[in-house]
């Protein structure tokens, strides 16, 4: 179900990204992936590994590591979770076309219930990776837009 706008918006035979088959979800850590992606709108995106699918948002003025720094993040449809691992050029023509590369990957853990976090528009939680390490909010802030629209922030250490 949550992968059919993916599936909606790619020509597999066309794009190298992987397809959208679902995994069950794992036991154990749950991973993250900020890809950096040179579209017609040079972007990040950050995405969170959740139920067999990866939760993302594209981030237009890049994430930042400093403390207090607020970004906008734009909900945009769940990809499997193999797009973690994938970089590459998306053709000409095709849905992003462009270059995507890996900029971050590791771990994430919500401070709470992801699920209910989600749902509530409010969720923090722990990055661990090579570049981002401690703890971020997302926070919606607009939900009637077909996008919904969340501010990325990032926290101090102490909780
Ligand atoms: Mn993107």
């Amino acid at each position: 179900m949550s992968l059919t706008e993916y599936r909606r918006k790619r020509d597999f035979d066309k794009t190298p990204e992987p397809g959208p088959s679902r995994r069950k979800s794992k036991d154990g850590a749950l991973s993250f992936v900020i890809q950096h992606h040179l579209a017609s709108h040079e972007h990040d995106d950050l995405r969170l590994e959740l139920d067999g699918v990866l939760k993302s948002w594209a981030v237009p003025k890049r994430v930042s590591r400093k403390h207090g720094v607020r970004r906008l993040a734009v909900e945009v449809e769940d990809h499997p979770l193999e797009y973690g691992k994938f970089e590459g050029e998306i053709p000409k023509g095709e849905y992003g076309a462009g270059t995507v590369k890996i900029w971050d990957s590791g771990t994430w853990e919500s401070e709470s219930d992801p699920h209910e976090g989600l749902r509530r528009g409010k969720l923090v939680f722990t990055l661990s990776g090579d570049k981002m390490k401690g703890r971020w909010s997302l926070v919606r802030m607009r939900t009637e837009e077909s996008k919904p629209q969340w501010l990325l922030t990032r926290l101090s250490k102490a909780r």
